[in-house]
């Protein structure tokens, strides 16, 4: 770590949430900096070391960036590549000695995550994933009420994330299926992890599944819904789509619900409750404040908000509705 306290971040893969979100959210941090790049399309670079200022020295491309293992600059590589695509990147990273990021969803498949994560403990490096959710202080007052077990034992849940786009084109890596597209891995995992952080339990069996594909060889799933169960017997419902709008985490209790309302938007999700509270103000940048509590795990050897092992439950829950909904049968998990 630098004197002055601050992480060297570089970033792999500059597309859409890095120079959308991530890049500018940098800016915003205390202890981080944007130091570093590496793509595969180097024609990117200039533009990105005017705007950030980055050294020369400190640009790679995914044929050197083996090479950072050597530069003192860089303290995380943070993965926001296609989802098919983190295994390799996050392996490649944690092998250069240097902390990962990896945006969400984690990976395919539990396995490849099992590998990501035995990379980084190889290394002696963390891994966090990009839940951007799990650090948004409104839905950590969420996650506060379920803790304290505010309203009573919780009898019910549902989480539901979707937008209304159009079907993904076979020709990007969000219209095919082998590369992590699809409503349930690019949105459901929301889903997914919202239940698990809103209810703070694991299910075991999926119940049932549905999946409305695209009628083409590696098309995706438009929407997908799904019923998980827990060790207590409680059901909660899942809904995901990138054609159908729709964005909230209910939770039921005994004695009240509470809920967020949208649950996953960039800005402006909102927190109540049965009984009239609001779990607000909404905050400005949600990714300043999950780079900031994920230096700050690092810097102080703490524990992350979203470790490899959190999100790889999620991935395990995926894998099972898929089955699910394939089989038409229920899938324990
Ligand atoms: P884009 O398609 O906009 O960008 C992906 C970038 O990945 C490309 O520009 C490219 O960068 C790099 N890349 C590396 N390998 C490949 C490959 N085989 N095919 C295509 N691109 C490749 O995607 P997004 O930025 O929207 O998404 C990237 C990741 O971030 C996904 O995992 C997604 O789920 C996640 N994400 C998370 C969000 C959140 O809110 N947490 C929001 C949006 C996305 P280069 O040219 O530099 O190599």
């Amino acid at each position: 770590p630098h004197q002055d306290r601050k992480l060297g971040i570089a970033i792999l893969g500059l597309g859409g949430y890095a120079s959308g979100q991530i890049a500018p959210a940098l800016q915003l941090t205390e202890h981080c900096e944007l130091r570093g790049l590496i793509t595969g399309s180097p024609e990117k670079l200039p533009e990105w070391q005017r705007k950030y200022n980055i050294k020369e020295e400190n640009s790679y491309t995914y044929d050197t960036m083996d090479e950072i293992a050597d530069n003192d600059e860089i303290d995380v590589v943070y993965v926001i590549t296609p989802t098919a695509t983190h295994r390799d990147f996050t392996v490649r990273a944690a092998n250069t000695g240097k902390h990962v990021w990896c945006e969400k969803p984690m990976a395919m498949t539990p396995e490849e995550c099992q590998e990501m994560i035995d990379a980084c403990n190889r290394n002696g490096v963390k891994l966090a994933i990009g839940y951007r959710m799990m650090h948004e202080p409104n839905t950590r007052k969420l996650i506060e009420l379920t803790k304290e077990k505010a309203y009573g034992p919780l009898t019910g849940a549902h989480a539901y994330a979707g937008y209304a786009g159009s079907p993904p084109p076979a020709d990007y890596w969000r219209g095919q299926r082998d590369m992590g597209g699809g409503a349930l891995y690019d949105m459901g995992v929301y889903s997914v992890n919202g239940l698990a952080y809103g209810t703070q339990l694991q299910p075991v069996a999926v119940v049932k599944a549905g999946q409305r594909r695209q009628d083409r060889p590696n098309g995706v799933d438009l929407t997908t819904t799904y019923t998980l169960r827990y060790p207590d017997g409680m059901t909660a419902e899942g809904k995901t789509s990138v054609v159908e709008d729709y964005n909230e985490l209910h939770i039921e209790a005994e004695n009240g619900w509470y809920e967020m309302d949208p649950m996953q938007p960039y800005t402006g999700v909102k927190g109540s409750t049965s009984d009239g509270k609001v779990l607000g103000p909404p905050v400005p940048n949600q990714q300043s404040i999950q780079m900031d509590d994920d230096a700050l795990a690092i810097l102080n050897g703490t524990e992350l908000i979203a470790p490899g092992t959190l999100a790889q439950k999620d991935i395990r829950v995926i894998r099972a509705i898929i089955e699910s909904a394939e089989t038409g049968k229920e899938v324990k998990i």
